[in-house]
């Protein structure tokens, strides 16, 4: 789950990180009147769940109501395109009025899972407002990090090794970083983060330590226990097809492909999607329906797979172990009833119940379906269909 930067921004002041002030609005006027708050020099964001918003032209400068009224307005009417979001953009539903800061130094931290050491890892880096992963390709010895102990959290030591990498002496200043970072790490671990971030982190010419930009993703797996977090979701940002598949307890991932894959399992998922490229084709999703998928969740399955424009062809592969094959050709039948195949649906059946299933569906005489005798047939029927 991702939450907004203005959110962000909360859960990092609460932690005791030095954030400007800010306003989040909907409207011109309330942008306005925001500025009217805040006054001399002030910033205007889009809250969307993309970066690159700077040279986007979605993070503005503005020194009055004017230009603050100009800015929102731009920035609610058009939708936002940058490398971090499709060529179509997304639309901005929301935008924060910030007191704007004198920079004199961008600087990088971070928290992320380093799943090769399997614990946190703090980094920061003197490069910052850019983006990590080119200095992290050109400039690698520009990162520092510190691998945290799970129960032990940040050690004094470490810290002080983070603020001598980001090349901070002064004495406040340097205890300013040491609280920006320690609140970083609690937040982190708080609310079972998966990625906490701020770019910039910045000296302002006056000598502040300031977190101008932040960044969350959390743990989907530990959400049930931050009502917090529950309360920030925003379903607006979210893809509607994920969204349906969550709420069918279906985990569902859209991919380029236009062969849509529906599987049982989802080792028997990647192992699907390995077959379709290996005969040519590319899959466009990612759909495990549970090893005890049910008739319903079947159907909603296809459901969310038929709503996809880029789907050119279906590939069902079940293996019935605790899932009756029976019931996902029954499942299979109501849809081509109800919802109809438009495409060419191509199903492997192997496991329980899986002569009666064969019977059901050769009796049902779907013109679209495509029986396949096993899952390398199965591919090679699917990638033939969508040529
Ligand atoms: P992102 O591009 O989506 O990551 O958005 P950021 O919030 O990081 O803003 C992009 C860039 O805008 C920053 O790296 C800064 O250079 C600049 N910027 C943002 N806020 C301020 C501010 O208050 N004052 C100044 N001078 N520049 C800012
Ligand atoms: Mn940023």
């Amino acid at each position: 789950m991702k939450i907004h930067e203005y959110q962000a921004r909360e859960l990092l002041a609460e932690a005791g990180v030095a954030v400007p002030d800010s306003h989040v609005v909907q409207t011109v006027d309330a942008a306005a009147e925001a500025y009217a708050k805040i006054g001399g020099r002030v910033v205007v964001k889009a809250q969307v769940f993309a970066g690159g918003r700077g040279k986007a032209g979605f993070v503005k400068l503005c020194d009055s109501a004017e230009q603050v009224r100009e800015a929102a307005e731009f920035m609610l009417a058009n939708r936002m395109v940058s490398p971090q979001t499709g060529s179509d953009g997304i639309a901005v539903k929301r935008l924060l009025i910030a007191a704007a800061v004198d920079i004199e130094s961008e600087y990088y931290a971070a928290v992320v899972v380093d799943r090769t050491r399997r614990r946190p890892v703090v980094m920061v880096s003197r490069e910052g407002g850019v983006e990590i992963e080119i200095v992290a390709k050109e400039n690698p010895t520009a990162i520092v990090k510190q691998w945290l102990h799970p129960h032990l959290g940040l050690l004094g030591f470490q810290s002080a090794r983070l603020i001598a990498g980001l090349g901070v002496t002064d004495k406040e200043q340097a205890k300013a970083v040491s609280r920006i970072i320690r609140g970083l790490v609690e937040v982190f671990f708080k609310y079972d983060c998966s990625l906490a971030e701020i770019n910039p982190l910045v000296r302002t010419k006056d000598g502040q330590i300031l977190a101008i930009d932040a960044k969350m993703n959390f743990d989907d797996n530990a959400i049930f226990r931050h009502s917090r977090l529950r309360e920030m979701f925003d379903p607006g940002e979210e893809n509607p097809l994920e969204l349906q598949a969550k709420e069918h307890n279906l985990s569902y991932i859209p991919l380029d492909g236009n062969i849509g894959c529906l599987v049982n399992g989802a080792g028997l998922a990647m192992a699907t999607m390995d077959l379709i490229k290996l005969h040519g084709g590319e899959p466009a999703n990612f759909l495990d329906v549970g090893g005890s998928v049910t008739a319903e969740g079947a159907t909603e399955a296809f459901r969310i797979i038929l709503t996809d424009k880029s789907v050119q062809g279906i590939l069902v592969n079940i293996f019935g172990g605790i899932a009756k094959c029976d019931t996902i050709a029954e499942a299979l039948i109501a849809a081509a009833k109800g919802i109809g195949f438009n495409v060419p649906v191509v199903v492997r059946l192997e496991g329980t119940n899986v002569d009666r299933a064969r019977k059901l569906l050769a009796e049902a005489a779907i013109p679209a379906l495509v029986i396949a005798t096993d899952l390398t047939d199965a591919a090679k029927k699917v990638c033939a269909k969508v040529a």
